[in-house]
């Protein structure tokens, strides 16, 4: 998961994107960069860190130019270093330089490598926002297509999620794969400038005029002539006739203030919420969520089951997802960092924990321990998501099959190795009843149907 941002055509492009990157933190965490087009050069910086420390005033005012791309990465394909962070950049001797930030992953990234490679294209990272960025610019520079045909082209042979920009001198092109795994949307702002991001979220920030999602295999080519939308029917490029947005976003990745796949996340994770409480039988004192993902779910479960819910568990936002620590030393580690009881809370109580999902076990486990040793008397752990038995390769890192709790013990056994008193899980019948159009969703990583292989 990462999140990308785009700006065309202010004079505080550099610091309209630094604003929207900080909104999109949340999807990446280990590194950030820029790349800002001053009209004759792009200049680009990227370091290890969050943006607040890789943006400071400073590096933003040396970092002019009306077009500006950025991008948050959490590594999936290619090792945590600076050179497969984003955004990439290709200089030419014929004039015109490209600049690109995508995310999503490349399933068949080998065979396009290879591919480019053959033709003597180098390449100075293992990342998927390189690849698509060399495909491009070989096809522009190299066999004369249009920026746009080499995107058309694109879409017929490179498979996976992207939702991408690429930013010329004079032009920043918008464009998401076929299946429309990853989300993207764009607008206007009151001044006039075009922006698009990861996550509408990014965009609020900005004063929009209005604001839309780019469509799946939809190709938007932004320059001083106007916003101009290529339409192209995705089932040209794909081999299923619906879209399979990532299901996640909804439960974990995305801010519940966003707007996803045309619905608002907080609203699908209080139905989530509802839908476990429906035939839930326990009595509980008290509905505590793991914060912040599970927040509103925990809020549609305690709504309907008539319950009171509070924030018992209190989350340091300075230690980042622990999910996203690349190492497994690391992560356990700020488990504690992270989560706190409060005091004397939960002494006696009988509690409903939500959480939004089980990946490893082990935050859990710690989290069930923590509430334990605070005096709670029984735990209840209900989570908003069904048993994640598989990798994604549609850019999230989940880790191997092997490492999935969900492959290695039953749902009874997952209980006791995590110590709570009962476990429910989401049922997959149940998860796509949260959605409007539950057939545009990737659940690969809960039923093993990978949509693109
Ligand atoms: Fe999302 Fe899972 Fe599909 Fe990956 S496999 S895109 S995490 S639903």
């Amino acid at each position: 998961m990462c999140g990308i941002i785009g700006i065309f055509g202010s004079e505080n492009a550099a610091n309209l994107a630094m604003l929207g990157l900080f909104a999109e933190q949340h999807r990446g965490q280990e590194s950030c960069g820029m790349a800002v087009n001053d009209g004759t050069t792009i200049k680009l910086r990227k370091k290890m860190g969050l943006v607040k420390d890789v943006f400071t005033p400073e590096k933003i005012k040396n970092l002019n130019g009306l077009i500006a791309i950025g991008h948050v990465r959490y590594p999936t394909r290619g090792s945590s270093s600076v050179y497969n962070s984003q955004p990439h950049i290709v200089e030419t001797l014929s004039g015109p330089s490209y600049a690109l930030s995508s995310n999503g992953d490349i399933v068949n990234y080998n065979v396009i490598r290879n591919w480019l490679e053959e033709k003597g294209v180098y390449f100075a990272s293992k990342n998927d926002g390189e690849l698509i960025l060399k495909y491009i610019v070989y096809h522009v520079e190299r066999e004369n297509f249009s920026i746009q045909n080499a995107i058309i082209e694109l879409m017929k042979n490179v498979k996976g999620a992207y939702s991408t920009i690429l930013a010329t001198k004079t032009e920043m092109y918008l464009f998401r794969d076929p299946y429309g795994f990853r989300p993207m949307s764009y607008g206007k702002t009151k001044d006039g400038a075009v922006v698009v991001a990861s996550e509408s979220c990014a965009l609020d920030i900005l004063y929009m005029e209005w604001k839309e999602e780019v469509k799946p295999a939809e190709i938007i080519v932004v320059n001083d002539d106007g916003v101009t939308n290529i339409e192209h029917d995705p089932n040209e490029f794909r081999e299923t006739n619906t879209n399979k947005h990532c299901i996640f976003e909804h439960i974990y990745f995305s801010r519940p203030d966003s707007v996803i796949f045309n619905e608002n996340v907080f609203e699908v994770r209080e139905k989530i919420g509802r839908i476990i409480a429906e035939n839930d039988d326990i009595d509980p004192d008290v509905v505590v969520p793991v914060p912040d993902s599970a927040n509103f779910i925990a809020l549609g479960y305690a709504k309907k089951m008539n319950k009171p819910y509070e924030m018992g568990l209190i989350r340091n936002h300075y230690v980042g997802r622990t999910f996203i620590k690349p190492e497994q030393t690391i992560r356990d580690e700020s488990v504690y960092q992270k989560f706190n009881p409060l005091p004397d809370f939960f002494k006696g109580k009988c509690v409903t924990l939500v959480d939004d999902s089980i990946v490893r076990g082990t935050t859990l486990r710690k989290i069930v321990k923590l509430l334990r040793n605070a005096g709670a008397k029984e735990i209840h752990l209900r989570i908003g998501s069904p048993a994640v038995k598989n990798s994604c390769y549609y850019g999230i890192d989940t880790p191997t099959c092997e490492e999935l709790i969900a492959n290695n013990k039953s749902v009874d056994e997952i209980r006791e190795y995590i110590g709570a008193d009962s476990l429910k899980y989401l049922s997959m019948e149940q998860l796509k009843k949260a959605v409007e159009l539950p057939q545009n969703f990737c659940y690969a990583c809960f039923d093993g149907s990978y949509p693109v292989i």
